[in-house]
């Protein structure tokens, strides 16, 4: 049942240099004098400090501060249930595991969360879902959305190129996302939320006007992502972020033997589905060109047989999902794009 009614967006956005030092400033501009930290494990010891130290400027008491390296749904229960109850808020900072488990956390404790990414490898710092392990399987589970998002550039433009690369390749899947869901119009009836839709597709264009990693860059890119989250929370629904290139990342993460950064995956995923919707493939190819995106897939190719096997499994991630590998046996299209495209023969093995 699609949502449109109630849907909740940030209150507080802070996309700007040195944002890190202030989230105490925000914090206590919302009467939070309690919160509870989930940080990377191995996030270097500037951040913690730098955060401990906007904390303690303003008098907030962090009544857990916890190092998260498990994004396990068990784990992640276990935080709540240790959760002191005199939180009033919860902070994220740090990597995609350890947000998803504090916006879980906030989630399950119906508190405000904060979301603090220090590098920005995918969308999911202001989306309305989460990504834990159950039993060891990857699973999407709703959540709330944050009620504070604080982006630093400075920090995030620091962060290892692979990562921003990454979140650049998460962005690029809406455009094969909305084309996806478009063919579930037409093929299957499935409603398209025109809002959510036009939201995703300005979201792309944001970053994709001036696609560089430089502190501005990091800004729009940013608040591309933000955007198709929130275009996701609009629609009730990740079909505005999520097509068939997600479901081939999806199938990665279940066999292969090596899984790459989820934006890696789903970004070169993005540009073979394009080829094959037969829209946006320049526009993809021309973004990673510009960014660098290729060189760096290239440096470390993919496995033919393996995403080969990624594409016979993808539908089956997902039943009742139409997208454009639906229509029909899509294996020898993309056999000979993974062999003579002119971007993608330089990112997979022979
Ligand atoms: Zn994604």
């Amino acid at each position: 049942m699609m949502n449109s009614t109630r849907v909740a967006i940030p209150t507080l956005v802070r996309i700007k240099p040195d944002a890190l030092a202030r989230v105490g400033v925000y914090l206590s501009r919302f009467d939070h004098p309690r919160v509870a930290v989930f940080l990377s494990e191995g996030l270097i010891e500037p951040l913690v400090e730098g955060l401990r130290a906007s904390l303690e400027a303003m008098s907030i008491e962090a009544v857990a501060w916890r190092m998260v390296d498990s994004h396990a749904f068990e784990d992640t229960v276990a935080h709540f249930v240790q959760l002191p109850r005199t939180a009033t808020a919860i902070v994220g900072c740090g990597g995609g595991k350890a947000l998803d488990v504090a916006k879980y956390v906030a989630f399950m404790a119906n508190l405000p969360y904060f979301a603090v990414p220090t590098s920005l490898s995918n969308d999911g710092f202001c989306s309305p879902q989460v990504s834990l392990t159950i039993d060891g399987k990857r699973r999407s589970l709703a959540a709330g959305m944050p009620f504070g998002v604080v982006v630093d550039t400075r920090v995030c433009a620091h962060a290892p190129p692979l990562l921003t690369l990454s979140g650049i390749g998460d962005l690029a899947a809406k455009f094969t996302a909305v084309s996806d869901w478009k063919l579930a119009f037409y093929h299957a009836g499935e409603v398209v939320d025109d809002f959510a839709a036009l939201l995703s597709d300005g979201a792309v264009h944001a970053f994709l006007g001036r696609p560089e990693l430089d502190h501005e860059g990091i800004r729009l890119l940013a608040t591309s992502l933000m955007f198709n989250g929130i275009a996701m929370e609009v629609c009730g629904s990740s079909r505005p972020a999520s097509g068939s290139e997600h479901l081939i990342s999806h199938a990665l993460d279940e066999f292969s033997a090596r899984p790459r950064l989820h934006g890696l995956q789903v970004g070169v995923a993005a540009y073979l589905m394009s080829l094959l919707q037969q829209q946006n493939s320049q526009a993809i190819g021309r973004l990673f060109e510009q960014t660098g995106f290729w060189d760096a897939i290239a440096s470390d190719r993919f496995s033919t047989a393996e995403w080969l096997q990624a594409v016979r499994r993808a539908p089956a991630i997902k039943p009742n999902f139409y997208t454009v590998l639906s229509t029909r046996d899509r294996i020898p299209e993309v056999v000979e794009a993974l062999a003579s495209d002119r971007w993608l023969k330089a990112c997979f093995t022979a």
